[in-house]
């Protein structure tokens, strides 16, 4: 199963002008989205309902079977990601994502807590939840 970002965008009702406002170097018609293989799923984290790659988006089937708007709100927020890796390249978004969650853990954080506490999980999470509905 493979669709374009743009279609989950248009189905959750999402302003896309605001949406190219605060990605610019997105363009949604372009970012394709996966559902996540069973194989692929292995090396998730336990939790995880989606992953941005640079060249799209892989999310797991059964967030997939949810509402149009939480499907657009976690669209956005992978959206995000792609933005960010192109903004600072694959090697400082790496750098800049195990940093803080390294931080995070060394702070005597759990998993889940060093993940949310991670900056480019926020800045993601932010934009989905302006641009989100
Ligand atoms: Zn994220």
């Amino acid at each position: 199963m493979r669709f374009w970002a743009l279609e989950a965008l248009t189905k959750a009702d999402l302003d896309l002008e605001r949406l190219t406002v605060a990605l610019p170097t997105i363009d949604p018609s372009t970012v394709p989205v996966h559902a996540a293989s069973r194989r692929f799923r292995l090396f998730w984290a336990k939790g995880i309902s989606a992953v941005a790659m640079p060249w799209g988006v892989y999310v797991h089937p059964d967030r997939l079977k949810q509402p149009a708007a939480d499907v657009g709100r976690l669209m956005v927020h992978e959206l995000a990601h792609i933005d960010q890796w192109r903004r600072l390249g694959a090697i400082a978004w790496f750098r800049s994502y195990v940093g803080d969650y390294m931080r995070g853990r060394r702070k005597g954080l759990g998993h889940h807590g060093a993940y949310r506490a991670v900056g480019l999980e926020r800045e993601a999470r932010d934009v989905a939840a302006r641009l989100g509905g």
